[in-house]
């Protein structure tokens, strides 16, 4: 694993305000610091740059692994991965009414959501405890 500059780290941890990029959980909710992720992994040539970087929580970056491609669970199409640098959040995935999951509403959210477990059992008992103590998901 790379060694990221303290400097870009500070940089990706300020623009994506110290939660992961992909599922949106925050290190004050965790109590558990983001990790960098390598949107398109050094091992495929990724950069180790601020538009390569962004902060994933640590389910979200193991299951990343070094995939650059997801598939679709309703069309069964191979997409490239969500990049948080690139695309929009809100283009792709949406919370669901009660606040507690994360649905995908593109081939790429679908792909995201399933292959990086995004409502795994754990993150969804911890998403419903801090609903109850008031927690509303980011919108951006
Ligand atoms: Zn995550």
């Amino acid at each position: 694993m790379a060694v990221i500059p303290q400097k870009l780290r500070d940089q990706v941890e300020e623009a994506d305000r110290h939660c992961c990029c992909y599922c949106q959980t925050s290190e004050v909710n965790s109590g558990i610091p983001m990790t960098c992720d390598h949107i398109v992994p050094l091992s495929k040539g990724g950069a180790n740059s601020f538009e390569n970087v962004c902060l994933a929580c640590r389910t979200c970056n193991e299951f990343k692994s070094d995939l650059t491609t997801a598939t679709d669970p309703l069309t069964d199409e191979s997409v490239p991965l969500f990049d948080p640098r690139k695309q929009k959040w809100s283009d792709h995935f949406e919370w669901s009414a009660d606040g507690i999951r994360v649905q995908g509403l593109t081939t790429t959210g679908r792909a995201m959501v399933l292959a990086l477990r995004m409502n795994n059992p754990v993150i969804v008992a911890a998403r419903s405890r801090w609903v109850a103590s008031g927690w509303h998901p980011p919108v951006e």
